[in-house]
């Protein structure tokens, strides 16, 4: 059966959160990732955070692709739950592949946690895509999971060469345990504690609030905010005007229309 692809921007984006249903979703996510692999081969690669929306992606690039390559990017201060999580992972699929910061930041994240994320997380990350030579990295990135993460597209170029997927952009919390009980997709069992989003254990806690992001850096300006990967440039960018890129001139109906090839949109 064919989905049709609708164009997905703006006010659009949210109606289609609504509008289609689980099965849609997850065949608009496969077409996405099998344009992402037929554009870009193997340096279309997807950051594997291991959480819960990353595992969801993980596991439909591996269908769409049994040879996806993946990266994850860990700290010094994520909980003993996740590193034996992450290390079994690692373990049975030699696709994934491990990233992290050597520096000493102390307890930076008690004093600027903004730049504790920029060493820890991001720095890591632009190692990966260097290192891996990522052309379009594939993110679990979900419009409806918190304040931060409304103004994205499926399809963005943010910084030059590099494009970025979010192929579940339209799922909805409740589609993704539907797909990770549907699929039986092994998850960090810290969700059993009730932890709704993971991440460093001296800024994640559980909460009943309704906003899936409100543990992350709870009484600090960064609670249910980002750590930085999502909305920095993450490659070379310094011969290009990051203001002249337009992420929203890429649209999903056209590249699964055909209508855009590779060259097309990494030289936007
Ligand atoms: S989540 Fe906290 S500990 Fe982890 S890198 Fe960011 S500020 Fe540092």
């Amino acid at each position: 059966m064919s989905v049709s692809i609708e164009k997905a921007d703006g006010e659009n984006l949210k109606e289609l959160v609504d509008s289609l249903n689980f099965y849609e979703k997850v065949e608009r996510a496969k077409e996405l990732l099998a344009w992402s692999f037929e554009k870009f081969g193997d340096k279309s690669v997807v950051a594997n955070s291991i959480g819960k929306d990353s595992l969801v992606v993980w596991d439909l690039a591996k269908k769409v692709n049994p040879n996806v390559r993946g990266f994850i990017v860990t700290t010094v201060y994520k909980p003993p739950e996740t590193i034996k999580f992450m290390n079994d992972l690692v373990a049975e699929d030699k696709n994934l592949k491990v990233y992290k910061s050597d520096k000493d930041v102390g307890e930076l994240y008690k004093t600027d946690p903004d730049q504790c994320c920029q060493i820890l997380k991001v720095e890591p990350v632009r190692e990966a895509v260097k290192d891996m030579d990522v052309e379009c990295w594939i993110t679990g990135l979900r419009c409806t999971e918190g304040r931060t993460r409304t103004d994205f597209k499926e399809i963005e170029q943010r910084d030059h060469g590099l494009i970025k997927l979010n192929p579940i952009l339209l799922f909805k919390e409740r589609e993704i345990w539907q797909y990770l009980a549907l699929y039986q997709v092994k998850i960090n069992p810290l969700y059993g504690l009730g932890y709704r989003s993971l991440g460093c254990a001296p800024c994640t806690v559980i909460t009943t609030d309704e906003n899936e992001r409100a543990g992350r850096w709870l009484n600090t300006s960064k609670c249910g905010g980002e750590c930085g990967i999502h909305t920095q440039p993450l490659k070379a960018y310094t011969d290009v005007d990051l203001n002249k890129i337009d992420p929203t001139a890429i649209h999903p109906e056209e590249v699964l229309a055909g209508e855009i090839s590779k060259t097309d949109v990494t030289d936007r």
